[in-house]
């Protein structure tokens, strides 16, 4: 520490400048109070005068040391935000990237919008709602076309669909957390419950006639058998061979490629019956 008389003599002259100092920001700080209170007198003098709102918008804009709220009160508004009303917008200097329109500050605490949320651009609000407008039609576009495919029908012979229902319930799942999306999420056990649906549908037809399970549906319960197959083939023989005289793999193949073909036909009929410019239907 100061040892020395020397040091001690130094911070003692530095503690010395520094309350002086310290003095001086209060002094000064009670100087701008009193002129704030000069100006905010200056303002209650104009109250009714045709020079108001201009001394008012000069004062908000230029001079941010003068709080608005006791400006707005000065002027006999309500509020700062009935004030800044009365003023409107002034120019920001920022251009929106999107039309090239002056952006306008709308208050004091107005900040320019922020690029990151606007595809990397500055956007004024009519192009950002625009653009959101845009993203939602796109997004509901996709979800139409979607389900166009994912629900289309995929028709096969009953007996082939009892071959991967088969094969899936053989296996009933473990997974104690028993979430659709985890259970999705972390690629385990998802196609149980499917393989249950499908089975129920089948129960109301004979082998041989033709049955409807959706690309969606067909997609997932498929995939699920097919590991279910290469688990153990010997099993998955014995699983099958009481209906059908086939080894589940071919069965799994016909069943694939049959989804194939609906889902392409659908995807080029998705974009069809829903071309770029759809506009989804206006919910009420
Ligand atoms: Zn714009």
């Amino acid at each position: 520490m100061a040892d020395s008389p020397t040091e001690d003599q130094e911070l003692t002259g530095a503690l010395r400048a520094l309350t002086s100092a310290t003095g001086e920001v209060a002094a000064a700080q009670a100087r701008q109070a009193a002129t704030v209170e000069q100006v905010l007198d200056q303002v209650r003098r104009l109250r009714g005068e045709p020079g108001l709102m201009a001394a008012l918008r000069h004062v908000y804009w230029q001079h941010p040391a003068v709080p608005s709220k006791p400006l707005a009160a000065a002027a006999q508004f309500r509020s700062p935000g009935d004030m800044v009303a009365a003023l409107g917008p002034v120019p920001s200097g920022i251009t929106c990237e999107g039309c090239g329109a002056e952006l306008l500050r709308t208050s004091r605490s107005w900040t320019a919008p922020d690029r990151q949320h606007c595809g990397g651009l500055v956007l004024c609000r009519e192009c950002r709602s625009r653009r959101s407008e845009a993203l939602d039609r796109k997004w509901a576009l996709d979800a139409v076309r979607r389900g166009h495919v994912q629900d289309a029908p995929v028709a096969a012979r009953g007996r082939d669909w009892l071959v991967p229902v088969s094969l899936v319930l053989a296996y009933p799942p473990v997974a104690v957390d028993w979430n659709p999306e985890t259970v999705e999420r972390e690629g385990l056990w998802y196609g149980y419950d499917i393989a249950q649906q499908v089975q129920e549908v089948l129960a109301g037809f004979d082998h041989e006639d033709l049955v409807g399970v959706s690309v969606g549906q067909a997609t997932r319960l498929l995939t699920v058998a097919q590991e279910v197959a290469a688990w153990d083939t010997a099993r998955a023989l014995d699983l099958v061979q009481g209906f059908t005289g086939e080894v589940p793999a071919a069965v799994l193949a016909r069943l694939g490629k049959a989804v194939e073909v609906v889902r392409a036909q659908r995807k080029r009929e998705a974009a069809e019956v829903y071309p770029d410019d759809w506009v989804p239907p206006a919910s009420s």
